[in-house]
């Protein structure tokens, strides 16, 4: 058995130790309000190269580059609009990615050869104090294998790594928000939803309007989000076995039901970590009571669609 990643304190000695490393270009996962991210000094094409690898990531998905404020984010990009001020005043530190234009010292390596960059300011306080202590920006992507679940708890990055991919983890609790960032790129003559989470931006055209397959984002695969353990939305009928039943406003008969908060922002934050915990345990099935059809659920739905491997409905 190979260890697993460093478990690391998200004290001044720990952040210390733990921005060293990723200025000599190893991998350090660490918490963000979305998600905890496996993060990689920006500018290190190496380093970067060394996160697709590990996370077994097509290189034709661009990774988010993490800053500690706008200013550290407008020395990455060519321009900045009055969207973007509009926007990072509005939601940053927080879930949000603006997609700009890029400067040369951001490596292909990040962008997937693209000429624009997705950037965030994170809200966790680790996440803040990480990026102010490394002084340099940080590429990070989910800490998950390809495909796989995203990790709210630094035990499940610690379950899914060995320490030879990934050298430390920061301890940072639960990730509050529970889904990843809405991203909104600013590169073209309108703004444009890529991705949807749980902000609410009126207004915007939204990039994969259409369905599966119409969106325009890079990297946005269609399976994604995904447990080990067989996961539907429900139907009329739950599959046969044993298995759990998720549920927000209607419980049903099952082995085992779990109930999640039934507004969308709260179901948001608990539902990786259920799945997490679900696939744990030993259930030949996850079914999912269906979510409203309301913007307000868009990127609740936007993950569930991707999780049940292009939306199985049990029948
Ligand atoms: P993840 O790291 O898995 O949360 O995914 C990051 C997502 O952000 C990608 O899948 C893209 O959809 C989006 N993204 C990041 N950088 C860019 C970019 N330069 N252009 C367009 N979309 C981007
Ligand atoms: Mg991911």
């Amino acid at each position: 058995m190979s260890l697993a990643p460093e478990l690391i304190a998200p004290d001044a000695a720990g952040l210390r130790a733990a921005a060293r490393a990723l200025r000599e270009g190893r991998l350090v996962a660490f918490p963000t309000e979305t998600v905890y991210g496996l993060g990689a000094h920006a500018l290190d094409a190496d380093a970067v190269r060394r996160v697709f690898a590990v996370k077994g990531r097509p290189a034709t998905s661009p990774l988010i580059v993490h800053v500690a404020s706008i200013e550290a984010a407008r020395a990455l990009v060519t321009t900045w609009p009055d969207a973007a001020e509009r926007l990072a005043q509005a939601h940053w530190p927080g879930p949000l990615t603006l997609v700009l234009p890029k400067r040369d010292v951001v490596p292909d390596a990040v962008t997937a050869g693209l000429g624009t960059v997705g950037l965030r300011v994170p809200a966790h306080p680790v996440a803040l104090a990480l990026l102010r202590e490394a002084a340099i920006p940080i590429a990070a992507p989910s800490a998950n294998r390809f495909t796989r679940l995203s990790p709210t708890r630094a035990e499940h990055v610690r379950d899914a790594f060995s320490r030879d991919e990934v050298a430390m983890v920061i301890e940072g609790g639960v990730s509050e928000v529970g889904i990843e960032s809405t991203v909104v790129s600013l590169a073209g003559p309108e703004p444009v939803l890529l991705r949807p989470g749980v902000l609410d931006l009126p207004g915007l055209r939204r990039a994969f309007e259409g369905g599966p397959g119409a969106h325009a984002a890079p990297g946005q695969h269609e399976a994604h989000y995904q447990p080990r353990t067989p996961l539907f939305l429900a139907g009329e009928h739950l599959p046969a076995g044993r298995g759990a039943y998720v549920w927000h406003t209607t419980p049903r008969e099952a082995a085992h039901t779990v109930r999640l908060p039934a507004d969308a922002r709260g179901y948001a934050a608990r539902l990786y970590d259920t799945l997490h915990a679900l696939d744990g345990g030993d259930w030949a099935w996850i079914a999912l009571e269906p979510v409203p059809d309301e913007a307000s659920w868009e990127g609740v739905r936007d993950r569930l669609r991707r999780a049940t491997a292009r939306g199985r409905v049990t029948d």
